[in-house]
């Protein structure tokens, strides 16, 4: 079966290598890189579980335990109709490599099911979440595979999970992260994605600006409303930057005035998400929506952007209008967020324009925060211990910054930039998380 995001994914992280000098230092990495592309153990199974009407209904689940060279499978779980083999293992293939990159110990896989949240009762999605956990608890656990949320999984869905697995093992165990703080959950787990991101791009800035930039003052278009999105536009203001869009899955919210978007719209916003409702229920004069488009052809005079929705969410076109509009700064909230038609046209910018181009930043690398902080939230677990929100987000600062200076470093060693050029992220995010985990392999 043609597996298109796979394939893609695939492909981007093999073209950096090969343009490296990886493999002349590391002869041996070739295998590694045939051997990591094919996942350790997938899981199949269905989904049986009854609508409010009483009705049967039946969905497709499954689990990618991609790699656990570094430690147990982790990674999130998607709910949503577009879910498929391709896409987990397209999700999995990444989550290994970014979870290399957070410096803790943790494996790569992904999992989901084609179920659709929107429209579906709590009790509808309960019963969903209680039959999905009845297989997959016979396959995680917590030095096995810890899964947490991705979209369509939350709190709330996690919460289900979490009980039916007790009630299934008869165990309390920390198998899966993103768990609510009153029981064994991590504080700072829900905004760590935002965050993450947020505090990856200040160094991105940082570094280009020779020290002198900051966050302040700079405009932000933002994609998504949904969690990453959310945290990452609250971050944005509280440092004193702009966020002049956000968006769903109908279309783009863009801000009217010079202000953007305050705390308060964002709230509204969460709290409208929560009720799976549509971005244009939010009444405010302060913005305009533009159905069926999405942020980046519609955004003025922007100095960064966050794809922050989902995957391939940035075409060729939109990211040569994200040029035009001024931004210096791309970053991945979302997972493949670019195609590898935008990745070209940021990476020949990058080259072509040297100290005043556009820098492109992965998702692999720019929102692992959500999964470090999973995986503090998994030694939290193991020590029995509960951190304040100040240490979680002491160390969330502390492995993005080393994921940033990490990315930085292999990417001059293994692909010397040219004299002014900034060094690929891109390209320093992949080999620096591949040659993590081919040496473990
Ligand atoms: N779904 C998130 C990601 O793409 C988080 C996974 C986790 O916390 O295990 O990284």
């Amino acid at each position: 079966m043609a597996e298109p995001e796979f394939e893609q994914a695939r492909k981007e992280l093999v073209s950096t290598l090969e343009n490296s000098s990886i493999f002349e230092k590391n002869p041996e990495y070739k295998k590694a890189l045939e051997v990591v592309s094919i996942p350790e153990r997938i899981i199949q199974f269905r989904v049986v579980w009854e609508n409010d009407k009483g009705e049967c209904q039946v969905n497709k689940g499954y689990r990618v335990q991609f790699n656990s060279a570094l430690g147990p499978y982790k990674g999130g779980l998607r709910l949503h109709p577009t879910v498929n083999l391709s896409i987990l293992k397209f999700l999995g293939f990444e989550q290994i490599f970014k979870n290399a990159l957070t410096g803790l110990n943790m494996g790569g896989g992904k999992g989901g099911a084609d179920f659709d949240p929107k429209g579906k009762s709590d009790n509808e999605i309960r019963k969903f979440c209680v039959s999905f956990m009845r297989e997959l608890c016979k396959h995680i656990g917590p030095d096995t595979d810890v899964p947490a949320g991705d979209i369509g999984v939350g709190g709330r869905e996690i919460g289900y999970m979490f009980g039916a697995y007790r009630a299934a093992r008869n165990q309390w165990a920390g198998v899966l992260t993103g768990k609510g703080g009153s029981w064994g959950g991590s504080l700072i787990r829900p905004e760590a994605t935002g965050y993450g991101l947020v505090y990856y791009v200040e160094h991105m800035i940082k570094y280009a600006s020779g020290g002198k930039e900051s966050f302040s003052g700079k405009r932000v278009a933002i994609s998504g409303s949904g969690n990453v999105a959310q945290y990452a536009a609250l971050k944005v203001i509280e440092l004193g930057g702009i966020v002049v869009s956000l968006s769903d899955s109908k279309g783009a919210l863009i801000a009217t005035d010079d202000k953007g978007f305050t705390p308060d719209h964002i709230n509204n916003i969460a709290a409208l998400k929560l009720n799976r409702k549509a971005l244009t229920d939010l009444e405010n004069h302060s913005f305009r929506y533009v159905e069926g488009a999405r942020p980046w052809k519609e955004v003025e005079k922007i100095d960064v952007a966050l794809p922050s929705a989902t995957q391939n969410e940035v075409s060729g076109d939109e990211a040569e209008a994200l040029i035009k509009a001024g931004a210096k700064f791309i970053a991945e909230g979302s997972n493949m967020g670019c195609t590898q038609e935008a990745i070209d046209v940021f990476e020949a910018h990058r080259k072509e324009k040297k100290g005043d181009a556009i820098w492109y930043a992965p998702g692999k690398a720019a929102n692992a925060g959500g999964v470090a902080v999973s995986g503090l939230e998994m030694a939290q677990n193991s020590a029995r211990l509960t951190w304040t929100s100040e240490e979680v987000d002491e160390k969330l600062k502390g492995i993005m910054k080393q994921c940033y200076e990490n990315c930085l470093a292999t990417a001059k060693e293994y692909v010397t930039p040219a004299e002014g050029e900034f060094p690929s992220l891109v390209a320093g995010a992949n080999i620096a998380g591949f040659k993590k985990v081919a040496a473990a392999m």
